[in-house]
């Protein structure tokens, strides 16, 4: 396999990275670990208006809290590798190089018309029902010949040279597009900022990228990045890079695109609420990739092996946060105790506060016993606070439960007298707990949608917990005991 593999991930230091970003940066990854290559982070500053300070920092902490590190670029030492500076903003004497390049190739040239005059043409052509071309209004070359002259203090336009183009895209297949998808456009703003649509080229050439793999909005552009790369003599073959377009994430309706409503959130916000960095990369793997197998989990590594942009779906991709949360119980089911104890105490404390006066034997015995059924830690007090607290007694459990609420309470004081006597004589081991609660089943002819949701509540106060035998085993005989008179004195 080819180690000269360079893919980069290029985002714009304008916010969090929201899971299409991660996905992106994700795909670009997988590709340069496939093939032995190298993976880079360029940050994309160019636009000012819209940066938001810290972002470059939260983009770089996201990307390392899913395991995704780069080999080149922001952050790392030494300037970032030999292509660097690996920010636009600190490039500017590239863009200028290269633009100066197309100038004296007569392939770019100053823009003359105030934004006025511009938007001037675009009304004229909306009443022309013609679509807006700046190439229709080029300015001629003067007595010389010559385009004009560019000082900085306009904005810097590309000569295009329309025509048409099919190209292939890793994921979409073959495209094309007629030459009205090629115009002037702008290559160097009069604030001396480079656009992306020029930045971008640049970098990609200067860093030898040799796939570009982003999300969709940037394919009606493609044709003029073509006509570009020609200008530029950078050809397929010869320095042009692959071109991978990422499919749409979808809401979960699968109809809509993803929006803020439909529960995405940071991946730093997903990562304290307790999802596995592992999880989430499978995930988001997942939303537009599968193996073309039935396999839904899949670790890092197996990613790394199985990855293929060819399979990547050309059609939306659902983001499902129900199937986030079943994929992050498998793998934390997939994890061995002591590494699940080691996570829910650090980097985060998890437990429940009142869980600290308790020793560590308790705490692994809890955990082994919710780990079936833990989606993610910041559910852990919600499961185990019960095993820590005393919690009072809540007659709704009994009144809203679907079984119970048809006993009369008479009744279910009988049965609970009768299941104390029983466990009294239990040694609260798992074994001789099934046995007593078995046998208990067999003399009340009752059904354990009864028996046992009240032998739960009474003992635990909670909604749901682990097994009853467990459970009981866990809190032991005093406790459980205990635990069980207050119920009887309420009922
Ligand atoms: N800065 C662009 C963005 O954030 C990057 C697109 C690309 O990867 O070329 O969307």
């Amino acid at each position: 396999m080819s180690h000269t593999v360079r893919t980069r991930f290029a985002p714009s230091p304008t916010g969090f990275l929201h899971v299409g970003g991660i996905r992106t940066a994700l795909f670009a990854w997988l590709v340069a670990r496939q093939a032995g290559g190298t993976f880079i982070l360029r940050l994309e500053d160019t636009d000012k208006a819209r940066e938001v300070e810290g972002s470059g920092q939260h983009i770089q902490d996201s990307l390392r809290a899913l395991g995704l590190e780069w080999d080149e670029g922001v952050g790392k030492p030494d300037g970032g590798g030999p292509h660097g500076p690996y920010i636009q903003s600190q490039r500017l004497a590239s863009y200028k190089l290269w633009a100066e390049k197309l100038i004296a190739a007569g392939r770019a040239y100053a823009d003359p018309y105030t934004p006025a005059e511009v938007q001037a043409f675009r009304e004229q052509a909306q009443a022309a029902r013609q679509p807006f071309l700046y190439r229709n209004h080029r300015p001629g070359p003067d007595a010389n010949g010559n385009l004009p002259a560019w000082d900085g203090s306009t904005a810097l336009r590309f000569k295009s040279d329309p025509k048409d183009y099919q190209w292939h895209d890793e994921v979409m297949g073959d495209l094309h597009a007629g030459d009205e998808a090629i115009d002037d456009f702008i290559l160097m703003k009069s604030d001396g900022y480079p656009t992306y649509n020029f930045a971008h080229i640049v970098d990609d050439a200067e860093m030898e990228v040799t796939h570009v793999i982003r999300g969709q909005e940037f394919v009606s552009s493609t044709p003029n990045y073509l006509n570009l790369y020609e200008a530029l003599g950078i050809l397929p073959g010869q320095g042009r890079p692959l071109l991978a377009t990422m499919p749409h994430i979808l809401g979960p309706d699968g109809k809509k695109k993803l929006s803020k409503r439909d529960g995405a959130k940071d991946v730093l916000d997903y990562i304290r609420d307790g999802f596995l960095p592992e999880t989430l990369v499978n995930f988001i793997a997942s939303m537009g990739w599968n193996d073309g197998s039935e396999q839904e989990i899949f670790s890092i590594d197996e990613l790394v092996q199985k990855f293929s942009l060819a399979k990547v779906q050309k059609s939306g991709a659902r983001f499902d946060e129900q199937r986030l949360l079943w994929m992050n119980g498998a793998h934390i089911r997939s994890l061995d105790l002591d590494t699940l104890y080691t996570l829910c105490q650090a980097p985060y404390d998890y437990w429940p506060p009142e869980a600290t006066d308790y020793p560590e034997e308790y705490r692994r015995q809890i955990l082994g016993l919710v780990q079936e059924r833990l989606k993610f830690f910041k559910e852990l007090p919600e499961l185990t606070r019960f095993f820590f607290v005393d919690l009072p007694v809540d007659p709704e459990l009994i009144s809203g439960h679907k079984q119970l609420k048809k006993v009369e309470p008479a009744e279910l004081k009988e049965l609970l007298a009768r299941s104390r006597t029983a466990l009294e004589t239990s040694d609260f081991s798992v074994d001789d707990l099934t046995h007593k609660l078995n046998d208990l089943l067999e003399q009340t002819g009752q059904k354990p949608a009864v028996l046992f949701s009240l032998i739960r509540i009474a003992s635990t106060q909670a909604p749901s917990s682990p097994g009853l035998a467990d459970t009981l085993a866990v809190l032991g005989k005093e406790r459980s005991l205990q635990r069980i008179d207050r119920q009887l004195e309420s009922l």
